[in-house]
């Protein structure tokens, strides 16, 4: 049955991931945002504390090096609370994390979790990304529109007589993508297929530029990945998910590091409006600024129960298969509803602030800038189209690398 409550080890988890939050990531989020020089933003002395703690390993099993907490409700705790701490800190990790338990557990074959589990397992600074995105491909997100068979991936995998293959493209935006050191490739190949190729960050021929975002900025992304003659072993292709899985995904852990990004810009705020005075009184006495509060806190709960809801239906498809629990597409509504809830609370806070909302250096500008880069990034037209897609039981054709990892 579906219950809110939660577990004492999923509590002493999140306190865990909220104390690291707080007392470790939270004083260094102005000074690395405030940086100029891109590598001075990577946090690696929190990289390497965070995985120590196990926030990049904890949905693997414990034989695999894990802590077997693989459901997605304890991913959505854990994101909402390092990202109340820093949201592109609590990206390098929750991504990876996420992925860990789809690709070493789930699809890689014995051969390639032999090789690549142990050194994702040992090494602190082993971070994952997912590359699709191309710079001049046209992807087609269009409701109403078959995906045209003449769009391609552009970037194409050759394959050699000894069951290597060759890699030539060019990816961009991936998050983690400069520093990631395992790649899931979307790539063309000459059967018309997109197949997922495991290529290693430190392989020849691989070049990366990083990119400087106006938000998230102390989270990397690859401006630029560049795939110029790559040679893939023999035996990289990661099989695709498993048949009839649906408790795969980074969609709700997504929309929950958002969530914990609106929280933080909730939180400062509350306490600003009991403090400031104005009119002889804290302005939280003001009428329209307490309506202002109760409407923050409202959105970010309605987004909470949004995103458990997904979290919880991601492991326990059988709630849906059975009818006990409506058939939606939680997750889409999920990410996509967050995406906008948080921009809107980190401009309510922004007024409440007042001019010192405007302050460079002050949270608030920070929070607006990343909520404006996280409404980006949650899929408002793709998973509006999925939703559209269930409610009237269209089903379009889409090219094969829509979906993604
Ligand atoms: C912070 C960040 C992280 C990212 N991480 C990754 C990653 O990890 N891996 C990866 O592969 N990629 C990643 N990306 C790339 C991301 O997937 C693309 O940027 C995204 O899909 C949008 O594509 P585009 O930039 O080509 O925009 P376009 O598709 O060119 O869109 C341009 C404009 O047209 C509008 N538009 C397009 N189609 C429609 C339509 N059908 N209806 C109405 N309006 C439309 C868009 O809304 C937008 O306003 C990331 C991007 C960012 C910014």
């Amino acid at each position: 049955m579906f219950d809110i409550r939660l577990s004492q080890e999923q509590r002493e988890f999140r306190d865990l991931a909220r104390k690291f939050a707080q007392e470790d990531i939270k004083p260094t989020a102005m000074p690395l945002d405030r940086e100029n020089d891109w590598e001075k933003r990577v946090p690696w002395g929190l990289l390497k504390q965070g995985s120590q703690l196990g926030f990049r390993t904890f949905v693997l099993q414990e034989e695999n090096g894990g802590s077997g907490m693989s459901d997605h409700i304890t991913s959505c705790l854990v994101a909402e609370e390092l990202a109340a701490g820093e949201l592109g800190t609590a990206y390098y990790f929750m991504l990876t994390a996420r992925r860990a338990r789809d690709w070493f557990e789930l699809r890689m074959t014995p051969e390639q979790r032999a090789y690549f589990l142990p050194k994702f397992v040992s090494d602190d600074l082993y971070f994952t990304t997912v590359a699709i995105h191309e710079p001049e491909t046209d992807f087609g997100f269009d409701f109403f529109t078959e995906t045209p068979p003449t769009i391609r991936l552009r970037t194409q995998a050759t394959p050699q007589d000894d069951g290597s293959w060759l890699i030539n493209g060019t990816k961009a935006y991936q998050t983690v993508g400069y520093l990631a050191k395992l790649i899931v490739l979307r790539a063309q190949i000459p059967d018309g297929s997109v197949q997922s190729f495991l290529v290693e960050g430190d392989s020849p021929g691989l070049s990366r530029r990083p990119m400087s975002k106006f938000g998230r900025r102390v989270g990397d992304n690859a401006a630029e990945m560049v795939f110029d003659n790559v040679r893939i072993p023999a035996g990289r292709i990661l099989p695709p998910s498993p048949k009839g899985r649906t408790d795969m995904g980074t969609h709700p852990t997504i929309a929950a590091l958002t969530l914990g990004l609106g929280r933080a810009a909730y939180e400062e705020t509350l306490k600003y409006v009991q403090e400031r005075i104005s009119g002889g009184k804290p302005i939280i006495q003001h009428q329209a600024v307490g309506l202002a509060i109760a409407d923050m806190a409202m959105n970010l709960q309605a987004a909470r129960r949004l995103i458990w809801t997904a979290a919880w239906v991601k492991d326990h498809p059988e709630a849906i298969e059975d009818g006990s629990v409506e058939a939606l597409p939680y997750e889409h509504m999920a990410i996509a509803f967050t995406g906008t809830a948080v921009q809107r609370i980190t401009e309510q806070a922004l007024e409440l602030f007042g001019g010192a909302g405007v302050i460079q250096g002050m949270p608030i500008e920070k929070y607006v800038r990343d909520a404006h880069v996280q409404k980006h990034v949650s899929f408002p037209y793709p998973s509006r189209f999925k939703i559209t897609e269930a409610l009237v039981g269209y089903k379009r054709k889409v090219a094969p690398f829509h979906g993604g990892d």
